[in-house]
C-alpha cells in the first residue's frame, strides 16, 4: 500500500477550505494517516521546493508557502500518489478536469491550493522531511 505527502496551501487553509479538502480525498479511498498546522520558514520552504529553484517562479512559490500556515498530510491507498494527483487536477486551474481540488478551488497557477509528491522516492523523502516514523502509523 502506498503512501504520498500533500499539503494544503495557504491560499486553502486561509479560506478554510480544509475539511472539503479532506472530503476529496476520502471519496477517492485517500486515508488521512497523519495531519499538522504548521508555519514554513521562508528556509524551510526553499529546502522543500530544492528542485525549483531555478525556476522563474521559486521566489514566489517559496514566500507564498511561507506566507501563512499550511497542513501537511500523508495520504496512504492503493496507488495514492497516481490517486492523489489525479483528485487535485493539474497545475494551472484553468487545465483541471472538472471535479478535481484544483478546478473547484484553486485561484491562480501559483495559488493551486494542494501539493502532491509526484513520485515512490520523492513521496518517501518528502514525508520524511515533516514526519518521523513514530507519527506514522
Ligand atoms: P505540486 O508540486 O505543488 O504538487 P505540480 O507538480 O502540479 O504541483 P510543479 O511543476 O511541481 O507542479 O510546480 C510546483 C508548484 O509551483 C506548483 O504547484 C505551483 O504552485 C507553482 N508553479 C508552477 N508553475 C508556476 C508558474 N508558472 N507560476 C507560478 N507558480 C507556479
Ligand atoms: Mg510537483
Amino acid at each position: 500500500i502506498e503512501r504520498t505527502l500533500s499539503i494544503i496551501k495557504p491560499d486553502a487553509t486561509r479560506r478554510n477550505l480544509t475539511g472539503k479538502i479532506n472530503a476529496k480525498f476520502e471519496e477517492a479511498g485517500l486515508r488521512i494517516i497523519a495531519q499538522k498546522r504548521i508555519f514554513l520558514s521562508l528556509a524551510q520552504a526553499q529546502k522543500f521546493y530544492e528542485v525549483h529553484k531555478d525556476r522563474p517562479f521559486f521566489g514566489e512559490l517559496t514566500e507564498f508557502m511561507a506566507s501563512e500556515p499550511v497542513v501537511v498530510q500523508v495520504l496512504e491507498g492503493e496507488g495514492a500518489i497516481a490517486k492523489n494527483r489525479e483528485v487535485m487536477g493539474a497545475t494551472n486551474p484553468a487545465n483541471a478536469e472538472d471535479g478535481t481540488i484544483r478546478k473547484e478551488f484553486a485561484l491562480s497557477v501559483g495559488e493551486n491550493s494542494v501539493h502532491g509528491s509526484d513520485a515512490p522516492e520523492t513521496a518517501a523523502e518528502e514525508i520524511a522531511y515533516f514526519f518521523s516514523g513514530l507519527e506514522l502509523v
